[in-house]
Order: C-alpha cells, then structure tokens, then sequence
C-alpha cells in the first residue's frame, strides 16, 4: 500500500464554476498526499447529456441541451486560460461532442460515450485550474486505466485489469505530478467508452484508489459529511463523524445519494478509509468510515434514509402446485435482463420485489421483454410511486428496547416491510407523496434529542 497517496474527488457542485473549481484547486493545494483527483462533471450537465439520449427531442430541444453543455463550460472558460496542452485536447473533445450529440444514440454504446463528455471537459477545465494554484497537474484518460465490462450504463469494473494498467501507466506519474481524471467513465476490451451509473464518480474515486494503493480516499461535496437524514428533507438532520463500512454501504444503498453506492466496497475490501466533507468548508468536519469506527458508534438507529421513484413489483404463480422452482424462475429471468432488486418478500405462491426507477437514470431497471418473459407463467403487477424508507444502523433488533420503533411505524400507511437478513437495516415502503414527512418524523422521533 502507497501509505503517503490519497485520491479525491470533486463533484457536480464542487466544479460547478470557477469559484467553485478554485476552492477545490486549494484543498488540493493543501495536502500533499492527494496525487489523483477524480472529478465529475459540472452541476447540470450529465443531466443534459442523458437528456440528449433520447431519442424524443425535437431539433431545437436537442439544440437546447447541446447549447446547455456547452454554456457551462464557456462560463468557467472566462476565468482560465488553457495550456496550449489542454487547449488542444479541450477543442479536439468539444467537436467530438458536437458531432456526437448532433443525431440520438442509436446504440447503448454510443450512448455511453455521449454521456462521458461531461467528465472529459470539466478535467481539462480542473487541471488549468490546479496548475493556477501552483500544482504541477497533469490531465490523464481513465478509461485507458479503469477497465471494464461492456454492460454500458452500469459497466462492472474489472479489478484486476484495472490494477495492472494503474500501476503501469499511473503509478509513476505521481511521483512528482498530481493527476487529474474523469470519474464515472472507463472502457471495456473493445476499447468503447462505457459509464458506472448515475452517481458514479464516487465509485471511481475507490476503485482508483485501491489500483493505486492509496489509503484514504476524499469525497468532496456540497454538505459537510454524512447527515442522520438528508439535510434537505430534514432541518434537524446532523452530521455523522464516525461511521463502519456497513453502515455506509447501507445507507448509500438505501438512498442517501450523498454516497454512491458501490463507493464501499472497493473501500472495504482494501481497507481504505473514506472522508465526506464540503468543498465550500474543507474546515467544517465530516464524516470518517472506516472498517473500525473511532469514537462511540451507538446500537440502535443511526440514520433514516429514503429512495423514491420504486416500483413494486408483485408475482403470482397461478397453481400453487406448480409452485417449485418459482422464485427460481423469476430470478433467472431478472438476473438474465441485469435487473437489480432491492427488497424482497415471499410467501409460498408469490413474491414481491423492488426495483429503482429513477427519472434521468442512465439506463431504466425493468424493460418491457422481461416483464413479457415474466408473465408467461405468472400473474405480474407493477406498482409505481411508492418510496423505500431505511432505518439504518448497527444493531436494529425488534426487541423491547425498539417498541418505540414498532409504535412510530404503526402510524404509517406501510405497503411493505422487510428486516432481519441484516442488523443493519429495517426496510418499508411508502407512498411517495407521503415520504418526506414519513423520514422528518422518524428523524424527529428517533434521532433527535
Ligand atoms: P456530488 O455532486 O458532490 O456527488 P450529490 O448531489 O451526489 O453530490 O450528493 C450530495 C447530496 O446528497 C447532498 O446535497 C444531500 O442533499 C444529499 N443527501 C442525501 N442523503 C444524505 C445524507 N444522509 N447525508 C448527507 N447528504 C445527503
Ligand atoms: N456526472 C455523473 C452524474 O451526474 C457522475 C457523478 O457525478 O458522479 O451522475
Ligand atoms: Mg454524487
């Protein structure tokens, strides 16, 4: 392990400008032992570029959004002035994404590769930056280091590939320089361009970080660490200082969007500890997960957290003779159309799952070939609207001690619950419309004084 490098990254908020981008270029400034910067595209853009997939726009729309990429760049450019290094590669990148953007994709691929931009412009736009405040910084493709499979829109990283490209052609770049690379992005073995989801930049951050051997990674964002709830939702929500790789992982997975969710498991694997704190107060504290919390990390409920936009999904086998080997039917099918699902609850004839369906996702969860796969042997009903509300912590155990938990949740229309395959979590669904006040009166019940 290179114990003296860190890796960091900035997101959407953080590079969002030159202000923004200069408050950054100073944390990196600041700390000698950051030699890779992961950065993500600037607030707005990955959503146009997903926009711009699409194949419903009419001319001017699809101008609209094109126009709208580029406007955010322009504007940081009024501030710098490229290199003439990042000048030629900045050019070469803004007519690639012309022509690329002009028609919708009309494959997965392309699609993939037209989503990349935005990371591809903000990490020249960062290095002028950096080198403004002193830093000998270099702009680095990862896609020629972070390897992947070709499941565009949710590509898997391929570990040990990616290891080996890092550690010939990045490890010794940072011997003197610090390097600067888009998040979210890589390649497959064809060499096509392919992204992690939605979100995505954390997850390349710690996957970078474990092919360089780094001990730490640095999550910059726009809130000063991990909160009990989203400060958003929730006024009272406070920051977490300590929290265990579980307990991140849970509530990254269950929606607290602060963290994207396979950020922890290179982190844990390796043994790497992760920070999330604010760009804007690189001084206000944050939170710290490591494998071994330090402080007092409480039993009980640590967090609430909430992902709306699920869909629930209700199978029936019509005989219930025929029942055997059914629920390994519908996963099969699931597994076959990459469908990840989240909660799930049996009973002997019927199953009942969730499943993301998040607007501007990269790419949808349920498609309508599977849901016909699934209904030649079963009754199929798809709910929508409905949100996935988690209580998150070390110990959840419906013992006496948690009454008071069971006689919060009575007061709610619960459509779903599931707990018990992890101490960790205790899971339900809620009507959407309801959810916020669900969380701010959980919070208020359970997390606060
Ligand atoms: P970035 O662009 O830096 O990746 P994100 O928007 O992805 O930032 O994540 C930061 C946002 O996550 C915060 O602004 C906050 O609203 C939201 N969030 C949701 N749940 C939590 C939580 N439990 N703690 C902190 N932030 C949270
Ligand atoms: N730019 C990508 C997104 O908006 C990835 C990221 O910011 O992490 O989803
Ligand atoms: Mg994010």
């Amino acid at each position: 392990m290179n114990q003296e490098y860190s890796v960091a990254k900035f997101g959407g908020t953080s590079v969002a400008d030159h202000g923004a981008m200069s408050r950054c270029a100073q944390i990196i400034a600041d700390n000698n032992n950051v030699r890779v910067v992961v950065v993500s595209a600037s607030a707005g853009v990955t959503n146009h570029l997903v926009a711009l997939c699409q194949s419903a726009l009419t001319p001017q729309q699809r101008q609209a959004h094109i126009d709208g990429v580029i406007a955010i760049q322009l504007n940081i450019l009024e501030y710098v002035s490229l290199d003439a290094d990042l000048a030629h590669g900045f050019d070469v990148t803004l007519s690639a994404f012309r022509s690329s953007a002009e028609q919708a994709p009309q494959s997965s691929a392309h699609s993939d590769e037209l989503l990349s931009f935005g990371e591809r412009f903000s990490s020249y736009l960062f290095t002028q930056v950096l080198r403004e405040h002193g830093v000998a910084a270099t702009r680095f493709d990862v896609r020629s280091v972070l390897k992947t499979d070709s499941q565009f829109g949710k590509a898997q990283p391929n570990i040990k590939a990616t290891a080996q490209q890092a550690h010939a052609q990045l490890l010794p770049l940072l011997k003197d320089q610090v390097v600067v690379t888009q998040g979210f992005m890589g390649s497959d073995d064809y060499g096509d361009t392919t992204t992690l989801g939605r979100g995505g930049s954390d997850y390349s951050a710690a996957l970078l970080a474990e092919a360089i051997g780094a001990n730490s990674v640095y999550i910059w964002t726009d809130v000063v660490g991990i909160f009990s709830t989203d400060p958003r939702v929730c006024a009272k929500a406070a920051p977490i200082a300590h929290l265990s790789f579980d307990e991140a992982a849970e509530m990254a997975t269950f929606g607290a969007k602060v963290l994207h969710p396979a950020t922890i498991l290179p982190a844990a694997r390796s043994g790497i500890s992760v920070f999330v704190g604010s760009s804007r107060e690189p001084q206000g504290g944050g939170t710290w997960i490591q494998k071994t919390p330090q402080g007092d990390t409480l039993a009980g409920v640590r967090a609430v957290t909430q992902r709306k936009n699920q869909i629930l999904l209700t199978l029936k086998s019509p005989e219930m003779l025929l029942a055997s080997g059914f629920l390994a039917r519908v996963f099969t099918i699931l597994s076959e159309h990459k469908i990840s699902v989240d909660l799930v609850t049996t009973s002997e004839i019927s199953v009942a799952l969730t499943l993301d369906n998040a607007p501007n996702a990269s790419r949808p969860e349920l498609d309508q070939q599977a849901l016909e796969r699934l209904s030649e042997f079963c009754h199929v009903s798809v709910e929508n609207n409905l949100t996935l509300v988690a209580l998150i912590g070390s110990e959840i155990v419906l013992r006496q001690s948690e009454l008071n938990l069971m006689q919060v949740l009575s007061e709610f229309d619960i459509r779903l619950i599931c707990h018990g395959a992890s101490k960790h979590n205790l899971c339900f669904l809620v009507e959407q419309s309801q959810s916020d006040a669900v969380v701010q009166t959980i919070h208020q019940r359970l997390l606060e004084g």
